[in-house]
């Protein structure tokens, strides 16, 4: 762990309004400065976006992980920002992206939605390793290239 390798999970609702092609244009403008930031400080991670709401993973050293969160935290986009989880971990999930995005689909839908709603959309309840876990194998399954 010479890097001081870090995880945050957190989870958010969108504020986002107006039509879906402003939305989605707002999220491909997240991800393309994601990508960019995320790249010069070494942080990974995923990001989801279905239902109204975001999840999403940072993954690197834990000055780096802090700092983008709390950009992230400032941002209007969205709001009711549940912090996860927030620790030490020995090897990254995300290696290969600056920022993957996935929750576009149906499928992936139906997925969150039904650990949203298990979960009573609490977001207190639902727990970091679970986010990470369902990240990755949509990540696996389907990066969307927007
Ligand atoms: P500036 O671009 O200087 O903007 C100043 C302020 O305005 C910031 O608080 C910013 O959040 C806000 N802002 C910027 N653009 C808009 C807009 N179009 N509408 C409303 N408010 C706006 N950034 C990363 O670097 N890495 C990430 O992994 C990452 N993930 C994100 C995930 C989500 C769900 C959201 C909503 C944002 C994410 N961002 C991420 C973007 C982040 O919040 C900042 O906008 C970005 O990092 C630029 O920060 P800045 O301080 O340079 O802000």
């Amino acid at each position: 762990m010479s890097e001081n390798l870090h995880r945050l999970v957190y989870y958010s609702r969108n504020k986002m309004e107006g039509s879906p092609d402003f939305v989605v244009q707002e999220v491909r403008g997240i991800l393309d400065i994601s990508r960019i930031n995320n790249g010069k400080v070494g942080v990974t991670g995923a990001l989801l976006f279905n239902s109204g709401c975001f999840a999403q993973v940072l993954e690197g050293s834990q000055e780096a992980v802090e700092a983008t969160f709390e950009r992230i935290q400032r941002d209007e986009r969205h709001g009711d920002v549940s912090l996860l989880s927030f620790g030490a971990v020995a090897e990254r999930s995300f290696t290969n992206w600056s920022m993957a995005f996935v929750g576009a689909s149906a499928s992936d839908a139906e997925r969150f939605g039904g650990i949203a709603g298990e979960s009573g959309f609490d977001p207190s309840r639902l727990t970091g390793d679970r986010v990470n876990a369902m990240l990755y194998d949509l990540t696996l399954e389907e990066e969307e290239v927007f």
